[in-house]
């Protein structure tokens, strides 16, 4: 299967939905991940964000590389995603150079950052769009209208986000830190510093309560998604995962 992954920042993807990804990645399904902004924002000690976007290119390389997966970078300007013709045209395209079977985005419902609702509102739009022929980009239109599953949102305790799909990734958890960790400007650059130290320890408390909700005491870590409702739904959708 084909497998399309897509994030607002650098790191989004890791923290969200590293796990299910390590997953797909260990039965040999191929993988796109695409990033819509370049993070060049995501930095406390520089002053440039040219630099920073460039650093923060390098660390999401590193994360595709690490996870066999095609990289896709939007390199919009961090914090100043907006719905245009070319944000819906730039994501239409990433959505046809992956020719998803399944996708994974984030949920657009008041997220405390405006990136990630907007990433999950293009990615909504996409992936209908991207089969309509007369939308020109630079790939071809797709053949057919794949899943939407939206990762959980950021924040768990003040958005309406109610997740009905819950994927084991005990097996993969040393891998899904690993992944993450490819993000070090996030841990030590970064301006607020408590928002970061806690990156890793806050997808471990969201992961480890997510398997505490599926009554299963020898899974230990679980990434919980959502089908997106919406026309066309696609029947089995369960079945697309791993
Ligand atoms: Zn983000």
């Amino acid at each position: 299967m084909n497998i399309l992954a897509i994030g607002a920042h650098p790191d989004d993807i890791e923290c969200r939905m590293g796990g299910i990804l390590w997953l797909y990645a260990k039965r040999g399904d191929e993988i796109t991940l695409c990033v819509a902004t370049n993070g060049n924002s995501g930095s406390g000690i520089h002053d440039n964000k040219k630099e920073v976007g460039e650093i923060r290119y390098r660390e999401m390389q590193a994360s595709a590389d690490m996870l066999g997966a095609e990289l896709i970078w939007m390199d919009k300007d961090d914090e100043f995603l907006f719905d245009t013709e070319e944000t819906r045209l730039l994501m239409i395209d990433a959505v046809r150079q992956a020719r998803p079977d399944v996708i994974f985005a984030p949920p657009y419902m008041s997220d405390y950052n405006p990136d990630h609702d907007m990433t999950g509102y293009l990615a909504y739009i996409a992936r209908i769009n991207a089969s309509i022929h007369l939308i020109k980009t630079n790939h071809p239109p797709t053949d057919k209208i794949p899943p939407l599953f939206m990762c959980t949102p950021s924040g768990l305790s003040y958005t309406t986000y109610i997740p009905d799909h819950f994927v084991d990734i005990t097996s993969v958890w040393e891998k899904k830190v690993a992944l993450a960790q490819c993000h070090e400007s996030q841990y030590k650059h970064h301006s607020v510093s408590s928002m970061v130290y806690k990156l890793t320890k806050k997808f471990e408390a969201e992961n480890r309560y997510y398997a505490s909700q599926c009554g299963t005491p020898e899974v230990e870590f679980v990434e919980a998604f959502m089908n997106q409702r919406t026309y066309p739904m696609v029947v089995e959708a369960y079945k697309y995962l791993p």
